[in-house]
């Protein structure tokens, strides 16, 4: 199992109107291509230590996927992290 993956169940986004959450190997790839994500663009993230994700507005609950780093959804993890102990 992928250490990473509690952490990136849900985080922060750059933006307070939006919020990420992890897209799940088992889900049906956001590419439209029927296949899951764990073996349509799950093997090829991996490799460059990528994620797909779903980026949700929280105003309007519109959807949008995005694929990023994981250096970079830690770093947002942190700051989501920072943000809820700071009240
Ligand atoms: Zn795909």
């Amino acid at each position: 199992m992928n250490l990473l993956d509690p952490i990136l169940n849900f985080f922060r986004s750059d933006t307070e109107d939006f919020y990420y959450v992890k897209f799940e190997r088992n889900e049906k790839c956001y590419c439209n291509s029927g296949k899951k994500y764990k073996i349509c663009h799950y093997p090829q993230h991996s490799k460059s230590s990528k994620r797909a994700v779903r980026k949700i507005n929280s105003l309007t609950g519109e959807e949008t996927f995005k694929v990023l780093t994981i250096k970079r959804i830690r770093k947002d993890h942190e700051l989501f992290k920072a943000t809820v102990i700071q009240g």
